[in-house]
């Protein structure tokens, strides 16, 4: 029975701050439901898929450094754990909500269905402002959201990991009080941890890592070699950077790459170990970088070159500027830098979109190596780490490429079809226990 998407009664389609038509939320959720009607999905798996397993809302009480009670608003979402524990990070932001939670947790288990780890999604966060709290609140609040989900989190249901505004010390806290809790030591609750802590070599560099082994496979397909490529980075903090920096390895020509205070453009291919030192002595930004001349976003996105890898934000293609792209690839550093009316309009003109939940997900797959490790209580070398990362990625892939040619489909529609496919699968064979 083929899925009437429009008359299902997904939760996702209350509207929310962040849900207009271009968000990345809905965006996902149009692809979804792309992939549910090229499955067949009936209205049951379709409405199991769009629906969270779990959603928690707690409140955090804190005492402030000044003696006050201050109480905030906490989130944590399983969207699907049909795959095994779920998987996800937490973040720390004023305008957190549940919806934007609920779309964050549901891309999560596309992601780590794509790239074959034994995961579900999930994804998490409170409502504050960072910036407002001494180090000292934001350890107290960590703790005391984490106590509030002791039930919800463990390294056999749910797992965190950082986001937006929360690091590894964060981690650290988390991990210290489920293991309080729990009466020992319990690294394999969260990841993104310390070292020191359990944590793995790699994880800092996987999700450019990633991006880049996916990116030299397109590379490959279309017979191009990677040191006859050019390439536009937009974004150079985590990801951008050491995309950048990979790509530089392996012979491309970087002709422009970005930040927050602009572009930085040279035909000639930027010296990008060069500009990496740059912004580390320069309070991490690229102002005044004088080996390249400026030029704006728009300007950068719409360069000539073989691969464009954006690694910034969301929502950065969109309808308005999707039909000037002039690269061959673009591979999604970021999530969701492509909006779904974009989609289109790149595939038209015959861009290859490698879509963020197969590129980025070098970063979920260290994660999981990560888990493997603390459970094993046995380290890897970052050899090792860095190897096993590249085998995934290439073979996830490969997978999307062989479903594209299957159904004559973007990767990105393959991606979502796979990955839906998976867990549809698997729910099959577990069945609904009643
Ligand atoms: P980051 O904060 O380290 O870097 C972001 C970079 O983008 C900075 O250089 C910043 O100056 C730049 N930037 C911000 N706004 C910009 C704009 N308007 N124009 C140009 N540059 C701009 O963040 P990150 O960890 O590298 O994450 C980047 C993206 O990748 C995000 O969408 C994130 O969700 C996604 N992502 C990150 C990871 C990870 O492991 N870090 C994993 C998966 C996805």
């Amino acid at each position: 029975m083929s899925n009437k998407s429009s008359s299902n009664p997904s939760i996702y389609k209350e509207p929310g701050p962040k849900l207009d038509k271009e968000s990345p939320f809905e965006s996902m959720m149009e692809r979804f439901r792309f992939a549910a009607d090229l499955l067949q999905l009936d209205d049951g798996m379709f409405q199991y898929l769009a629906s969270p397993v779990k959603q928690v809302i707690v409140s955090i009480p804190v005492v402030m450094d000044d003696g006050r009670i201050k109480v905030f608003e906490g989130f944590r979402v399983i969207h699907d754990n049909v795959l095994g524990p779920s998987k996800g990070g937490i973040r720390f932001a004023p305008d957190v909500n549940l919806n934007e939670v609920k779309a964050l947790a549901a891309w999560m288990t596309w992601k780590c269905a794509v790239v074959n780890v034994p995961f579900g999604g999930a994804k998490g966060g409170i409502r504050c402002n960072p910036k407002e709290l001494s180090k000292n609140e934001l350890e107290r609040l960590t703790r005391r959201y984490t106590a509030n989900l002791l039930e919800v989190f463990g390294p056999d249901r749910d797992i965190p990991a950082p986001d937006m505004n929360t690091d590894e010390q964060v981690m650290a806290w988390i991990m210290d009080t489920y293991s309080m809790n729990s009466l020992r030591t319990e690294t394999a609750v969260v990841t993104g941890k310390p070292i020191i802590l359990g944590g793995s070599q790699g994880r800092k560099e996987a999700t450019g890592r990633g991006v880049v082994t996916v990116t030299l496979a397109a590379l490959s397909k279309m017979g191009i070699m990677p040191n006859k490529t050019s390439v536009v980075v937009q974004g150079f903090g985590n990801v951008g950077s050491v995309s950048a920096e990979l790509m530089y390895e392996q012979g491309a020509k970087i002709i422009a790459i970005s930040d927050i205070s602009g572009g930085y453009f040279n035909a000639s291919g930027i010296d990008i170990p060069d500009a990496i030192s740059y912004m580390s002595s320069n309070n991490r930004s690229l102002e005044g970088y004088p080996g390249a001349e400026r030029i704006t976003n728009e300007e950068l996105l719409e360069l000539q070159c073989d691969v464009l890898i954006p690694a910034a934000k969301e929502d950065q293609i969109s309808r308005h500027n999707a039909h000037k792209i002039k690269a061959k690839i673009v591979a999604e550093g970021a999530n969701g830098p492509v909006t779904a009316n974009a989609d289109s309009i790149l595939e038209e003109n015959g861009v290859m979109v490698i879509p963020d939940i197969l590129a980025n997900a070098g970063g979920v797959t260290v994660s999981y190596f990560e888990w493997v490790q603390d459970r094993q209580g046995y380290f890897w070398t970052e050899e090792r780490v860095n190897r096993r990362l590249n085998r995934m990625m290439r073979s996830a892939f490969d997978n999307l490429y062989g479903v594209c040619g299957q159904h004559n489909i973007t990767m990105r529609q393959a991606a979502y079809v796979y990955a839906i496919d998976r867990v549809a699968e698997t729910l099959k064979l577990r069945g609904i226990y009643a």
